[in-house]
């Protein structure tokens, strides 16, 4: 691990001053952040989280940017990303204890033992869910089929517990090594030692840096088909392929609502379309605000704020936030709550 001497501090992975971070999010918004750090490997991850510790630096974890919205043009302290972080092993290609390290041998290499023996992966935090789904087709997996269509990373999967309505990645998790970055601790947590809720991980600021997931043996064919269905259900309903961070709000609980997911109830509201600065909310499903066009996070902001007020002032309901946002109030209480 050799480290990389970049302005005043030395990194132990590759990392860039005032670096952009809206390409690297889905929305296409974001600001620039003091430092961007690359780490390739989880040991590189921790190593980097000391040196920001060290260096007094604030750290947030970026993983493919899928749930996120970035307001402030500015932000101070250091990014890790888990980009390079893209790695996804067979359990039984590894030496037990040796999963997060991972060994010398990625996904694509090994040579293929029955995986009815041992339905589990290994997964490091920056692995990609369509990468997840692919494995799964193709190892004939039951499990990760409902994410067919979901961009993002591992890392950000178990940070957001993402899934559906009545599934979600948590519930193939065996097993997550998690990182405390105010003490560098390591610790390894089983299922039922955490506490996921719906769109919810509750990791609580640990940074996740990798997992094990369970599986059931099932047929390729039939794994297969079933993503492929999902992935055209997505498409028919979503905006796919316009620049959105997924769902904004979480569905609200349907005995309050009626039955109406929070998507619905912007719809009912005739606000499908409407727009503020380069942000609209999509035409093609209420719970989506995509940048229709040189949007700025405080323009994005603005529209899920005035459409908050608007679905509570009407029904009574306060939609609570899918989306994460980084804005210059939750970075300040992040930044308290590590002092
Ligand atoms: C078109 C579209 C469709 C979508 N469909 C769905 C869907 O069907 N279901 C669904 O649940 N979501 C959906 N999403 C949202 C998104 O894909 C998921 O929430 C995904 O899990 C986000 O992962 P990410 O790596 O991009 O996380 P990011 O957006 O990078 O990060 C989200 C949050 O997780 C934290 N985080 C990221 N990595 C880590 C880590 N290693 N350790 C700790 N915290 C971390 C970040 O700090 C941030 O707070 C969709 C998004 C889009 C754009």
């Amino acid at each position: 691990m050799g480290s990389v001497m970049n302005s005043s501090i030395a990194w132990p992975c590759a990392a860039l001053s005032s670096a952009d971070l809206a390409p690297r999010t889905t929305l296409k918004v974001g600001g620039r952040v003091e430092w961007l750090v690359e780490p390739k490997t989880p040991e590189e991850l921790i190593a980097a989280v000391q040196t920001a510790r060290e260096n007094g630096l604030s750290v947030q974890v970026l993983g493919g940017g899928a749930n996120l919205l970035i307001v402030p043009e500015e932000l101070p302290g250091c990014v890790i990303s888990t980009e390079l972080l893209n790695r996804t092993f067979r359990s039984t290609d590894l030496e037990p204890g040796k999963e997060l390290h991972g060994g010398e041998a990625p996904f694509h290499r090994v040579a293929p033992s029955d995986i009815r023996d041992d339905p589990r992966l290994v997964l490091w935090a920056g692995a990609r869910l369509q990468g997840l789904v692919n494995a799964t087709c193709k190892l004939g997996l039951r499990g990760a089929e409902l994410l067919s269509g979901v961009p993002g990373h591992v890392g950000g999967a178990l940070a957001m517990n993402a899934g559906s309505r009545d599934w979600g990645f948590w519930d193939q998790v065996e097993r997550v090594w998690l990182l405390d970055p105010s003490s560098g601790e390591v610790m390894e947590k089983k299922r039922d030692e955490c506490s996921p809720s719906y769109r919810n991980g509750q990791l609580n600021g640990l940074i996740a840096l990798g997992c094990v997931l369970l599986f059931e043996p099932e047929n390729k064919l039939l794994i297969k088909q079933e993503a492929d269905e999902y992935l055209r259900a997505k498409c028919a309903a979503q905006p796919v392929t316009q620049r959105s961070a997924g769902c904004i709000w979480k569905n609200p609980d349907p005995e309050q609502s009626d039955g109406r997911g929070a998507g619905k109830l912007v719809d009912d509201l005739g606000l499908t379309g409407h727009k503020l600065g380069g942000a609209q909310v999509s035409a093609m499903h209420g719970n989506f605000v995509i940048n229709a066009g040189g949007a700025t996070g405080a323009e994005m902001l603005a529209l899920i704020q005035d459409v908050e007020a608007r679905v509570l002032d009407a029904t009574g309901i306060q939609l609570s936030r899918e989306v994460c946002v980084w804005d210059d109030e939750t970075l300040r209480r992040k930044g308290e709550s590590r002092d």
